[in-house]
């Protein structure tokens, strides 16, 4: 199953500066030169592939990326100076087309690697340019070349950082709905009923994590009775699990606590490598406990289970106790996605003895 984020943007490079006509006046020089600089470059766009960066959520925020135009020539001999080049850090895998022609135009695979985008225009020339043996006084000059400007699509294939766990009705997609800033789109997936809900959450600038609930977990997915299986593969590469609990439950014969257990059993009972991930317990709803009530409940909950984890409560809807956990997950996911840089890359290893010594 494939997940992907996307994001379209236009990309304008700066235009050429123009060229100037001047010539040199000097006391005593009575007939002076061409004298008039080329004018600059404009400034160029480029995508270069960041391993920092695993979303496409900033390009939803900031769609337009322009370049500068390049200074127009002046007298003097002096050349206009070029624009600069802006320069779009994008997630290692990011696929750029552009939207009108359907040219691919990178794919960045490689951490590093730098796309041109769009071309900044040449800068026009100046009247020394056109100075000859025939012609000494031109009058000619160029006007700068525009810059490129394209309309892009970005399309990033995605995993989920941090898998939802929990009850029917436990939250899950309130959640989501509360925190996230964009959805990606699920590109082949083969059933129609049951949908993964996904959403990237944006925590700030550069700053960003995928969250995925995973509906029909309870519902025989053990059993490998339809797609929870595959909800589930796709929740191995996640670094986190939130395990949400419906701290007031509608019928009061239904126990939290118990609630709580059946899922680690269920989830146990699937997949060991998946019950061993970090989980975190999120108490939900809490808007329905009266006020003066909420921390009594939150501790015998605790106390009941026995836990020892991380724990937040939260209430989706009233958009209380939401900040928190978003940021703690946030530092979670950025934590573990370094420590899995610097075991996958040599360049993070230390030097054996010899080589540091000698
Ligand atoms: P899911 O099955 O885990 O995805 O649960 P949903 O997000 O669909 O929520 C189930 C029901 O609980 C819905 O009627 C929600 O409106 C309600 N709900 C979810 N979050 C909150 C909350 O923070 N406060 C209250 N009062 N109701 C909530
Ligand atoms: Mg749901």
């Amino acid at each position: 199953m494939k997940f992907v984020d996307e994001a379209t943007i236009d990309v304008a490079a700066g235009h050429g500066g123009a060229g100037c006509v001047s010539f040199r006046r000097e006391k005593f020089i009575p007939f002076g030169g061409p004298n008039g600089g080329d004018g600059g470059r404009g400034g160029s766009v480029w995508a270069v592939a960041d391993r920092n960066l695993n979303t496409l959520i900033d390009f939803r925020y900031a769609r337009r990326h322009e370049a500068r135009n390049g200074e127009p020539g002046r007298g003097s001999d002096q050349f206009g100076a070029a624009g600069d080049d802006v320069v779009l850090r994008m997630p290692v895998g990011t696929i750029v087309t552009d939207l009108d022609s359907g040219e691919l135009i990178a794919e960045l695979l490689v951490p590093g690697e730098k796309v041109l985008l769009a071309k900044g225009g040449d800068g026009g020339f100046g009247n020394l340019h056109f100075k000859s043996s025939t012609n000494r006084a031109p009058r000619q000059k160029t006007p700068g070349w525009p810059g490129e400007t394209r309309r892009l699509r970005l399309e990033l294939r995605v995993l989920a950082d941090v898998g939802l766990l929990g009850m029917p009705n436990a939250g899950k997609s309130t959640l989501i709905a509360a925190i996230s800033n964009a959805r990606p789109r699920i590109a082949d997936y083969p059933f129609t009923t049951l949908h993964p809900n996904l959403g990237v959450v944006r925590v700030g600038p550069e700053r960003s994590f995928v969250v995925a609930d995973i509906p029909g977990l309870i519902e025989g997915a053990s059993e490998g009775a339809g797609l929870g299986h595959q909800f589930l593969r796709h929740l191995q590469r996640t670094r986190l699990l939130l395990h949400l609990v419906d701290i007031a439950p509608f019928d009061p014969g239904v126990d939290p606590v118990a609630q709580a257990r059946a899922i680690v059993a269920e989830l146990k009972k699937y997949d060991k490598a998946l019950a061993a991930k970090p989980r975190w317990i999120v108490l939900t709803k809490l808007d329905m406990v009266p006020e003066d009530e909420r921390e009594q409940r939150v501790k015998d909950f605790k106390r009941r289970l026995r836990w020892k984890g991380p724990l937040f409560a939260i209430s989706a809807l009233a958009r209380d106790g939401l900040e928190p956990l978003v940021h703690a997950v946030y530092d979670h996911v950025a934590a573990q996605r370094s420590h899995d840089t610097e075991q996958r890359d040599p360049r993070f290893d230390a030097p054996p003895a010899e080589a540091r010594d000698g």
